[in-house]
């Protein structure tokens, strides 16, 4: 009988216009993106989140933090592919991954920068991740 894990990812990041919009290794034809220190890919984030939390090893967080200035700018398809390794070097295979991605502007009246300064911030309810 094979055993099986599961893990569950997920990632946010806030839309500001100007900027390129990645998904999946895919650039976006839009005029609104993410602002982070990589492409801000949420849909890589999500699926490295889950997969370490498959294997009980931390979270994108543990693997790729913030700070690291070696992140900078990455391509986090490339991050996916390295973690993949990762786990199938620490005794596991990856048979499947579901993911979805929600997209949304600000809804409040707002710009999406007004909205910033105005509407709760996830920095409040996830704190470790949005400080
Ligand atoms: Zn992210």
């Amino acid at each position: 009988m094979t055993a099986y894990r599961t893990g569950i990812g997920h990632d946010v990041h806030r839309l500001f216009p100007g900027h390129e919009l990645v998904l999946g290794g895919v650039s976006v034809s839009t005029d609104v993106g993410f602002d982070t220190h990589t492409d801000g890919d949420v849909l890589c984030h999500a699926l490295i989140d889950a997969l370490a939390g498959a294997i009980a090893d931390g979270d994108l967080g543990t693997h790729y933090p913030e700070d690291d200035p070696e992140s900078q700018d990455a391509r986090s398809l490339e991050f996916v592919e390295e973690f993949a390794g990762y786990v199938r070097r620490a005794g596991y295979e990856i048979g499947n991954v579901d993911a979805f991605v929600v997209l949304g502007t600000c809804a409040c009246g707002h710009t999406s920068t007004q909205c910033g300064a105005t509407s709760p911030r996830p920095s409040r309810w996830m704190p470790a991740m949005y400080p």
